[in-house]
């Protein structure tokens, strides 16, 4: 399959963050030819790109895709409440028909809102992979441990479970990655946590964790071991270059230097973090300066209630210039990079994605910006991240496929999708 893009603004995304009006030719996966010359070449699919602008697809370094289903069940409503009356008592009753319907709805949500990649931490996870590769996205999917065990799997069944996950994905060369993910210091024990950085090495592969949230989490680490979080990632064997952090609300400059120095990745995700009021602010300017791997996630779509990172984009820039006082705080390139090259460095993936370059997977968005909201237009990145909505997303392009053109997504059945996922949250919360 190939696929000719022509007369576009491409945002590279490459080492000098070059722009220019150009085309993009796509073959068998890679991009093969990126430049402002016209390319002569017939091509399966062509797409006139007049008014519109092309960049890599955009990359969710966290989220819980399922999470989709309870879209709205239980806002307003402290942590603890909201975890106990609401979150746990549905996810006990998830079955792999549930997870197959909210997997779905966040998969179309992304091919509609431009991410094309995504780092997800659930249970049922081999359904997910399923899924993931049928509507034809990128994922690197987590399997979830938790000491009191999942809704899929009993405590003493995780660690062959996830052995055995990681064995049916792992160097397949397709869409799909295996990740071990514990779901965080406070529900994992020093021993589980040990395992994971074990089965890590054995298999090379990443792992994925919840790393100081909340302050209540810290504290309770710190309560119960001694330390706090990312000391005990690092006693336990967790804080290095195959580790990816979620949210890191709560942790002190030290910290920052310790998981730059590591290595390790953070997500940001400051929509999850400001509807659920977690207080702390991830350190952006200090992980930066210090040369830390950033990425931006949604986290599920309980807690956000979208996964249109776009809006993320937005958010993350916003929340720094408010809580320093200081509007040059999280500049607009700096955002669009985390949500591009930074997340496909969180995943090691940045020779790879994250960029539109020649011999690059061909990973890649295409924003309609004949819209009154995106007029006009004196800098293409200041709209990418202050004033466009996933809404804006004309094509989707994933591993050289298109999995939508002009907003008619082509891999999955939009009406099946939607109507699956109402029946199921129903039937989950029963509503
Ligand atoms: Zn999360």
């Amino acid at each position: 399959m190939n696929i000719l893009i022509k007369d576009v603004w491409i945002v590279s995304q490459d080492a000098s963050r070059k722009q220019f009006k150009g085309s993009v030719y796509v073959e068998d996966e890679v991009i093969q030819e990126v430049r402002q010359e016209p390319i002569a070449v017939e091509a399966d699919y062509e797409i006139n790109g007049e008014g519109k602008v092309l960049l890599p697809g955009l990359i969710n370094t966290h989220t819980h895709i399922p999470m989709t289903l309870l879209r709205g069940y239980g806002d307003d409503m402290v942590l603890e409440e909201w975890l106990k009356t609401r979150i746990w008592p549905v996810e006990a009753k998830l079955d792999r028909e549930s997870i197959s319907a909210g997997t779905d709805l966040g998969l179309l949500e992304m091919i509609f809102s431009g991410t094309t990649c995504f780092a997800d931490m659930y249970f049922f996870e081999d359904t997910i992979a399923e899924r993931t590769i049928k509507a034809g996205l990128r994922g690197f999917l987590g399997f979830s441990l938790i000491d009191f065990g999942t809704p899929e799997f009993k405590p003493e069944e995780l660690f062959s479970e996830c052995e055995k996950f990681i064995r049916r994905w792992k160097g397949k060369k397709g869409l799909v990655t295996p990740v071990v993910a514990p779901h965080s210091s406070y529900t994992c024990s020093p021993e589980t946590l040990e395992r994971c950085a074990e089965i890590s090495e054995e298999h090379d592969v990443l792992v994925h964790t919840h790393c100081s949230e909340t302050q209540h989490e810290v504290s309770d680490v710190q309560r119960r071991y001694g330390v706090r979080p990312v000391e005990q990632f690092k006693k336990t064997g967790l804080l290095n270059k195959k580790t990816l952090f979620a949210h890191c609300g709560w942790i002190t400059k030290g910290e920052v230097r310790e998981i730059a120095r590591a290595g390790a990745g953070v997500s940001h995700n400051p929509v999850s973090n400001m509807k659920l009021a977690t207080g702390g602010f991830t350190p952006i300017p200090e992980l930066v300066e210090s040369n830390a791997t950033v990425g931006l996630g949604t986290d599920g779509a309980a807690s956000n209630n979208t996964l249109d990172l776009f809006e993320t984009m937005k958010f993350a820039a916003l929340i720094h210039k408010h809580h320093r006082w200081d509007p040059c705080v999280a500049p607009a390139q700096q955002v669009l990079d985390f949500a591009t090259i930074g997340g496909a460095k969180a995943l090691h993936m940045e020779d790879k994605l994250g960029s539109v370059e020649e011999g690059k997977l061909a990973d890649l968005i295409i924003l309609d910006f004949e819209k009154p909201h995106l007029k006009p237009c004196y800098d293409v990145v200041s709209h990418l991240v202050y004033a466009a909505r996933g809404c804006d997303v004309y094509a989707t392009i994933v591993n050289g496929k298109p999995l939508m053109i002009d907003r008619r997504v082509l891999t999955m059945n939009y009406e099946k999708v939607l109507w699956s996922a109402e029946e199921q949250g129903l039937r989950l919360t029963g509503e």
